[in-house]
């Protein structure tokens, strides 16, 4: 029976090549700082650097990793990053996803989990008008630590006082979202953007998660 679903923040609840590409910008910038180094020499290394972790865990790294494996820590990363740029810039309400997301709201609770930062959390939730719908918003400032961690899970059944066969993991990276979600007996699903959480919001009011009728 779902009581509970959870989403992903970048990539799910909103799509933007824009805001994508300043987050890199944010980490080339952030390692030129620190390093005292060019940007350009900072994008080499930081690409470079991605793509062995890339190759060695198997799935695209965030720039965070790259980052934490050059030194640079992760308060420094999240505090340069939100001075750099703020995602609202570039992004505006999506009424669609928030009349989805307030129909669901109607019958379960609903939760955020991102390896983003609170600051910048709060900035594209607000932004895309989603404030207020989540029970509960998880950042990396919640738990320092980072998805695909499984602790990180366990940390959110405890807050949310859930058991994980109650629970819907939403996400549009199965290695980073999925994967630790159903190894720990959570129903998962992959969608890409935003379009992609109606179409679960639809599927809840047709019945096609069926036991959520037995609630
Ligand atoms: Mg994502």
């Amino acid at each position: 029976m779902i009581k509970y679903i959870i989403f992903d923040l970048d990539g799910t609840l909103y799509e933007s090549p824009e805001v994508y590409q300043k987050f890199a910008e944010a980490a080339y910038h952030t390692y030129a700082q620190v390093k005292q180094v060019p940007e350009e020499t900072a994008r080499r290394r930081l690409e470079e650097r991605r793509e062995e972790l890339k190759r060695q865990k198997g799935f695209a790294v965030p720039y965070t990793l790259a980052l934490i494996s050059y030194g640079i820590d992760i308060e420094t990363w999240h505090r340069m990053n939100a001075e750099f740029f703020n995602p609202a810039d570039f992004l505006k309400p999506d009424e669609a996803l928030r009349s989805s997301l307030l129909e669901l709201k109607k019958k379960l609770r609903l939760a955020v989990l991102t390896n983003n930062n609170d600051v910048q959390t709060r900035r594209i939730l607000e932004a895309i008008g989603l404030t207020g719908i989540f029970d509960h918003v998880f950042t990396f400032n919640s738990f320092h630590l980072l998805k695909p961690d499984p602790a990180i899970l366990k940390n959110v059944l405890a807050v949310m006082k859930a058991r994980p066969e109650e629970c819907l993991m939403v996400g549009d990276r199965y290695e980073v979202d999925l994967i630790p979600a159903r190894n720990l007996g959570m129903q998962t699903s992959e969608v890409k953007g935003p379009a992609g959480v109606v179409e679960i919001g639809r599927r809840f009011e047709s019945s096609l998660y069926p036991d959520i009728k037995n609630q």
